[in-house]
């Protein structure tokens, strides 16, 4: 796709001047760094500015999830990700100890690793889950939407707007000059976290709670291989008696780099004043949930967080959008903040491009909200459902009723003996450890968005019943909403997804050998509207051939029928076979979704 010049490289800016642009990001973490890359891709002229001299100084999130992944894959960044990611294979033994190199209370296979889930995540997407702190993939991120002529600003802090009919004059300081100036775009998005100064200044509507509990980061460097190597995991769960920092004494210790970075996160009652924690109090409790009392150890940072469950039910106000932590903020549970803060501008990103082409109504932005403040609901919940969640396990430990650490130690020794009560121990951790699936096998949440909105057009089919907890499994489907499903297509010389079939910077009609006339249809719809449709038929002897028959499986439709798939790979009409006009059907059908 095209770069673009708006004439800003080289240009300084004059104290109280006004620059203008189509775009303007507030943020450049994953939220406004996936907004810049997606503008930026489709060729659309954005300004990113970020309060701060670079990106994250603190590597929150890590686990990468398959639509993340497949967003990276189509804006074709998927290699620099997997080059600086843990992956899939050593991401998934999450371990439940008294320390790491202490007693094992028990192990589930996670993010797909168990040969039980395998096959769903690998049938469901041609990317897996990874591991990339978040320090790592900001740069990527930001590095190329810069490279493709997003105007990236550094030290500059949005102060606050004002929109009008035609646009948005943002007030920012340069924070290196102290100079304030003016930016006026025709929208602007507020990608600036958590404590969003936009979603604030539009007023947005939020349900929930902020600060329901605090949080606290140490980071180290400490080599722990060898207690980790018949075990590598991200996440090691510290279940310790004994320590002084933290209501219940459960830590988690977590891999940065394999295996010699970490980064541990312990609760603190908000109530309180937050802990103080010196360097010799940090190495302290890294040695203690590490469990090797004379461990090197070369602390690097602490750091104090809050967790909120609080979710915006609407996501913008005329020209102003906010995306990602701004809209939902919740625990790291499930692993879905920074994923859905990429989902979310890949969703907005491509309707502000069409608008601002022409090609759309201005309703096609309603969407926005329409399609991603149940996603912000639901993640929020989930994940504040799956924080909850880790109390049955203290429960059926015992920990709960222990009033000392002596009492404590008791309880989890209790599991070894050879009487009922540890029978019945052992009984209960069995069903507590099946319990957390919903926090790391949540395959369903992880993938299973379905959009209804006037983005959508409908064909008179219900989404079907799900045949398995919709939670946990991911059904695929074709019902308009849905996502276009991964399927290995190709010929003998490539293989490529589904999702390959239908990139970003258009729309994509998929149909079978019988449905050769839709091919002309697109044309004629495309040429009509001015908007790019591309048809791509799959079949033996054609281009893309189903080389597995599981295409056949999965599309629902028949071989005459289409799929509509918009830029972000939902599925926004299809049709079970074909028309008497299919260039009508397609027309009108184009022309809802895109509000005309
Ligand atoms: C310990 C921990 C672990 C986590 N693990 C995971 C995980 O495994 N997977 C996952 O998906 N998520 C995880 N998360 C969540 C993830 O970190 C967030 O969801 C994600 O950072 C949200 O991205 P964002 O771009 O919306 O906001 P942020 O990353 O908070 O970025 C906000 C941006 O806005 C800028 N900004 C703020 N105010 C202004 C202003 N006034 N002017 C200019 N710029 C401004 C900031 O400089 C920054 O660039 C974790 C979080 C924590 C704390």
């Amino acid at each position: 796709m095209p770069a673009f010049d708006d004439g800003l490289a080289e240009t300084e800016i004059p104290a109280g001047a006004t620059v203008e642009t189509d775009v303007l990001i507030v943020g450049s973490g994953p939220a406004g760094g996936a907004a810049a890359l997606s503008l930026a891709a489709l060729g659309v002229p954005n300004i990113m500015i970020t309060k701060y001299r670079w990106t994250a100084n603190t590597p929150r999130a890590h686990i990468t999830n398959q639509r993340a992944m497949e967003i990276f894959r189509d804006f074709g960044i998927e290699d620099q990700v997997l080059a600086d990611a843990t992956g899939h294979a050593l991401v998934g033994d999450t371990v439940f100890c008294t320390s790491i190199a202490g007693e094992e209370i028990g192990r589930i296979l996670t993010w797909g690793t168990s040969p039980a889930r395998e096959a769903d995540y690998q049938q469901a997407s041609p990317c897996l889950i990874c591991d990339i702190p978040q320090t790592y993939l900001e740069p990527i991120l930001v590095k190329n939407a810069t490279a493709r002529g997003t105007q990236t600003r550094f030290s500059t802090e949005y102060l606050s707007h004002d929109q009008d009919a035609s646009g948005v004059t943002t007030t920012v300081r340069d924070r290196l000059t102290g100079q304030v100036y003016h930016i006026r775009s025709k929208y602007l998005i507020g990608a600036d976290g958590a404590r969003s100064l936009v979603a604030e200044h539009i007023g947005l509507p939020f349900e929930g709670q902020m600060d329901i509990a605090g949080s606290m980061n140490i980071t180290f460097k400490a080599d722990i291989s060898r207690y980790v190597a018949a075990r590598p995991s991200v996440l090691y769960w510290v279940i310790q008696p004994g320590s002084n920092v933290g209501g219940i004494g459960a830590g988690l210790v977590r891999m940065i780099r394999p295996w010699n970075e970490w980064l541990i996160v312990w609760g603190y009652d908000i109530a309180q004043p937050p802990p103080e924690v010196s360097a010799d109090k940090a190495a302290e409790i890294v040695r203690n949930l590490v469990g090797v009392p004379d461990l090197e150890v070369e602390v690097t940072g602490t750091s104090l967080w809050g967790n909120n469950e609080y979710f915006a039910t609407r996501l913008q106000r005329q020209r102003v959008f906010c995306a990602g932590d701004a809209v939902h903020r919740h625990p790291p549970s499930n692993g879905l903040g920074s994923n859905t803060s990429v989902q979310d501008s890949y969703n907005l990103a491509w309707k502000l491009a069409a608008v601002l082409r022409g090609q759309a109504g201005p309703d096609l932005l309603e969407t926005y909200s329409a399609e991603r403040a149940p996603v912000a609901r639901q993640i929020v919940t989930r994940a504040n459902k799956s924080s909850r969640e880790f109390v049955q396990f203290f429960e059926v430990l015992g920990l709960l009723d222990a009033e000392t650490e002596e009492e404590m130690r008791a309880q989890i020794e209790e599991r070894k003996a050879n009487n009922p009560r540890g029978r019945a121990k052992r009984e209960a951790l069995v069903a507590a450890m099946e319990l957390k699936n919903y926090e790391f096998n949540a395959h369903g949440v992880e993938l299973g968005q379905f959009y209804q909105s006037s983005a959508v057009v409908g064909d008179g089919s219900q989404r079907p019943a799900p045949a398995r907890d919709p939670e946990l499994y991911y059904q695929a489907s074709t019902v308009p909403g849905s996502h276009l499903p991964h399927a290995w297509v190709g010929d003998a010389l490539s293989k490529v997804s589904t999702l390959d079939l239908a990139p970003y910077g258009t729309f994509t009609l998929i149909t079978g050998i019988a449905g050769e006339p839709w091919a002309a249809a697109a044309a004629t719809v495309s040429a009509d509207l001015g908007v790019p449709v591309k048809t791509v038929i799959i079949g033996p002897g054609r281009a893309v051939t189903d080389i597995y028959y599981d295409w056949a499986r999965l599309r629902e439709v028949g071989e005459d029928g289409v799929l509509l798939v918009r830029p972000d790979k939902f599925i926004g009409w299809r049709s079970m076979s074909l028309p008497a006009d299919p260039a009508r059907a397609l027309g009108d059908a184009l022309a809802a979704l895109l509000s005309r």
